[in-house]
């Protein structure tokens, strides 16, 4: 539309100046210049699509997404509510003072559903909802993005007006890029010059505007931000939105298998134990996985073999094409099986199932369950969750000769966790601090506690070579085994050095 307004308007304007004799070149030039200059203002991306996305969005200004969309997160709803209720009760926190809530600010990993809870949390207040990335302020340009901070608030007010709303809600997510702590940034100008203009609107918002704003940021890394943000009177409710606990996961799942059609022998609370450390969206992604298997397939129903395939999918990434060689596919049958056998040991039916699929990020995978979320370890649970990381390592090594470099991640895992126990006082020693204690006592308790639980594990694999090698050939053979296959197999003679001290081991 305004495109052909101006078109139409510069022939006019040609046509008047021909009729009367005067030459049009020079108005041709600088218009010229004008489009040049403008084209390149695109091209740099200073003009980008900020204004497009932003106007995308008011097309619907208050998004349907209640707080019933979102699976889990009781505790992050509970907040957030109880805060957005300010806004509802308006004349109630007037009458008592109450000065408005300017900021709220989302903390968590990534995929656990903040821009869904700024979402609802625009529905339940009626407010219309403006979102924007903290990336889309930053250009190398000083200025920039102090301008685009002000054209949003603006833009959120007037949005407000267009849609007879008296609340607006701005959400910006990854605050950290442009609210990250100032004079740190190379070119800090610019950063910091954004920020301020961040500060200088939120401290503009006053309760008798007819627009009320509420911003709603969201970040992965609280811990970078200008203290000047968490400031009392700008983000001054943190709101922490964490990985699904198992109950969390079962009604995430159930949110997003409701438009599919699940065979019977689907049981979602099995799927939401085995899906430890899954977010909302990698949720979401399972069952979006599952159904485009299930359609690859042919079927009307999505089956548990499906979803299955759709977890490894998720954690380790897509199929590759190439078979590494037979030597290697052995040595990962034999490491997933040692740590599953350790892990059946120590913590009976904690295996969901193992595979030595070729995936994007990993040659093979033990999935454990999670049959009870934990927020306290024992020590038992802390030494258990080492030999089980050592199982892959040592399994290889008393098969093959030596370990390989595919223990490196479980090697990780077992050095955060032995530091735990000494940074914890579980260990020997007790409760020491490790900047007043020598190195040398620290690497030793540290060795101890590793070596202790290798010895044990070295032992439980000694004891049950016949049993690891026939399960590692049918896992190498089927790819893939269930925990209940693994068990099945298992219960044909297992043989458990569990029972016996460990520390008594270690010594002999
Ligand atoms: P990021 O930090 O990466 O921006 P985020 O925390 O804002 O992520 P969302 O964008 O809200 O995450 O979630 C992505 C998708 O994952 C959602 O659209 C939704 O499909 C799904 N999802 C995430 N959390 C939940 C949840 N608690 N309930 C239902 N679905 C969820």
């Amino acid at each position: 539309m305004r495109k052909g307004a101006i078109i139409g308007c510069a022939a006019a304007i040609l046509l008047f100046l021909f009729r009367h004799g005067l030459d049009p070149m020079p108005f041709l030039l600088v218009g010229g210049a004008f489009s040049a200059l403008r084209f390149y203002m695109q091209g740099r991306g200073l003009e980008r699509n900020f204004e497009t996305i932003q106007a995308v969005q008011e097309k619907e200004a208050v998004p349907r997404v209640t707080f019933s969309d979102i699976g889990g997160q009781d505790g992050a709803k509970r907040e957030l509510l109880e805060a957005l209720d300010f806004l509802k009760e308006e004349a109630a926190t007037k009458s008592l003072g109450i000065r408005p809530l300017k900021g709220i600010l989302l903390t968590g990993p990534p995929g656990t559903g903040k821009t869904l809870m700024a979402k609802a949390a625009a529905f339940y207040t009626d407010a219309v909802f403006l979102a924007s990335s903290g990336a889309e302020f930053i250009e190398m340009y000083a200025g920039v993005g102090a301008q685009r901070v002000r054209q949003l608030f603006s833009r959120a007010r007037k949005m407000a007006e267009k849609a007879g709303k008296k609340t607006a809600i701005i959400f910006l997510d990854e605050l950290e890029v442009m609210g990250g702590k100032r004079g740190k940034h190379t070119s800090h100008l610019e950063y910091d010059q954004t920020l301020n203009q961040l500060l200088v609107e939120m401290d503009g918002l006053k309760t008798d505007q007819t627009i009320r704003i509420l911003v709603i940021a969201a970040t992965n890394r609280a811990d970078l931000l200008d203290e000047a943000l968490l400031r009392p009177g700008r983000f001054d409710r943190q709101v922490r939105v964490d990985l699904p606990e198992k109950e969390g996961r079962l009604k995430i799942l159930e949110i997003h298998s409701k438009n599919k059609p699940l065979s019977p022998e689907v049981d979602l609370f099995r799927i939401a134990q085995e899906t430890i450390g899954f977010s909302g969206a990698h949720l979401e992604a399972l069952m979006n996985e599952a159904a485009i298997l299930a359609f690859r397939k042919g079927r009307q129903q999505i089956g548990a073999a499906e979803i299955e395939e759709a977890i490894d999918k998720v954690i380790l990434g897509e199929r590759l094409e190439r078979r590494p060689p037979r030597e290697e596919m052995d040595r990962v049958a034999v490491h997933e099986t040692g740590h599953a056998l350790i892990s059946e040991v120590l913590r009976p039916s904690s295996v969901a199932a193992l595979t030595v699929t070729s995936r994007g990020k990993a040659l093979g995978f033990m999935r454990p369950v999670d049959k009870e979320e934990r927020h306290l370890y024992p020590k038992k649970y802390l030494e258990d969750q080492i030999a089980i990381c050592l199982g892959g390592a040592v399994a290889e090594e008393v098969f093959f000769g030596e370990k390989s470099t595919g223990s490196s991640n479980d090697f990780e895992q077992v050095a955060r966790i032995g530091k735990e126990i000494i940074k914890s006082g579980l260990s020997e020693v007790g409760l020491v601090d490790p900047e007043f204690t020598p190195k040398e006592m620290l690497h030793e308790v540290f060795s101890g506690i590793i070596n202790r639980q290798e010895a044990k594990v070295r032992r439980i694999i000694e004891e049950n070579k016949d049993l690891i090698r026939k399960i590692a050939s049918t896992l190498f053979s089927q790819e893939k085994l269930s925990g209940e296959e693994f068990r099945r197999m298992m219960a044909q003679g297992v043989s458990t050095a569990e029972g016996t001290n460990g520390e008594e081991q270690a010594a002999s």
